[in-house]
């Protein structure tokens, strides 16, 4: 299946708040962050309140090199946004993306030429499964790694950072995530709607318009999932994250965040320290949960990283 260009119109709110936040504004909040809490209070703790560095792992490179190559992809006239162009992006993406991001050199040891080879491999395969689905020489993107941020609640400032966002001619919006995991899909897939409905929310409560389309592109499996929101949905959504920024602050002001097992501990990273796998968590901070307006780690360490 070959996704088409947004076209359909979309539902207007009633009520769209002004791009300027207020100076009632107090705190922040990212759709990261935000479902870190859902999924488990322990890990929004050990995240944003913490900071405890997660080494990038590979999976996590891989889905950085592709959103920067799917990224670069669309400075290309139309014509050349061919499979051939994107594969030739590949090595001088991740060339750049090592010396921004030192670090991830050291996903492979000194001397290993065949471990960068297959990366590089694999990351050209995840770009095939995103031609299989997509045709970018029909595209023309309004945004791209685009931060958008809106203020509900008169004084929850809500933030992050999408994949694209197209915009048709007769205004409609489709918002796009791209999806490079390896994972389950199953595993994160109401994670990864919950970030939609969190774009929606902000585009919303920005431009006055509902997106017309969520739309989550799997490379890996070369498929897409697409979600139609409704304005009724996204006003229950903001209850909900109003909601969670509350609950937020009361483990704040207890400093009582509690692990919460599920399948997605086999990607967390903070097994040792997490009571549930035998650990201890650190002391609480002296200086408490830092500023609330800065929201910790509200970009994830890198794009993809947060699959
Ligand atoms: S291992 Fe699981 S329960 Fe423990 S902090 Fe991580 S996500 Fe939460």
């Amino acid at each position: 299946m070959t996704a088409e260009p947004v076209t359909d119109a979309q539902e207007t709110c009633d009520n769209p708040s002004s791009a300027v936040p207020p100076p009632t504004v107090r705190a922040s909040l990212s759709p990261s962050r935000a479902a870190d809490f859902k999924t488990c209070p322990l890990l929004y703790r050990f995240r944003s309140i913490d900071r405890l560095p997660e080494r990038p792992t590979v999976e996590q490179a891989r889905g950085t090199l592709v959103h920067a190559v799917l990224e670069r992809l669309f400075d290309l006239p139309a014509a050349a946004r061919t499979p051939e162009s994107a594969g030739d992006l590949v090595a001088p993406q991740w060339d750049r993306l090592i010396t921004e991001q030192p670090e991830l050199a050291s996903l492979f040891a000194d001397g290993d030429t065949a471990g960068p080879a297959e990366f590089l491999r694999s990351a050209a395969g995840l770009l095939e499964g995103y031609f299989a689905v997509e045709d970018p020489r029909r595209l023309e993107p309004a945004e791209r790694e685009a931060l958008i941020s809106a203020v509900v609640d008169e004084e929850l400032l809500i933030r992050g950072y999408l994949d694209r966002l197209d915009v048709a001619p007769d205004g409609a919006l489709r918002v796009v995530d791209y999806k490079t995991g390896g994972a389950p899909r199953e595993a994160f897939e109401a994670r990864a709607l919950f970030q939609l409905k969190f774009y929606a929310l902000v585009l919303w409560r920005t431009r006055g318009v509902v997106p017309r389309v969520l739309r989550l592109l799997y490379l890996k499996d070369a498929e897409v999932c697409d979600y139609t929101p409704d304005a009724d949905e996204l006003v229950r959504f903001e209850r909900t994250v109003v909601a969670l920024w509350q609950a937020i602050e009361q483990a704040i002001a207890r400093q009582d965040f509690r692990p919460r097992p599920s399948r997605l501990c086999d990607w967390c990273s903070h097994q040792a320290l997490c009571p549930s796998f035998g650990g201890t968590p650190p002391p609480f901070p002296a200086s408490g949960a830092g500023d609330p307006l800065t929201d910790a780690r509200s970009r994830p360490v890198v794009p993809g990283a947060d699959e």
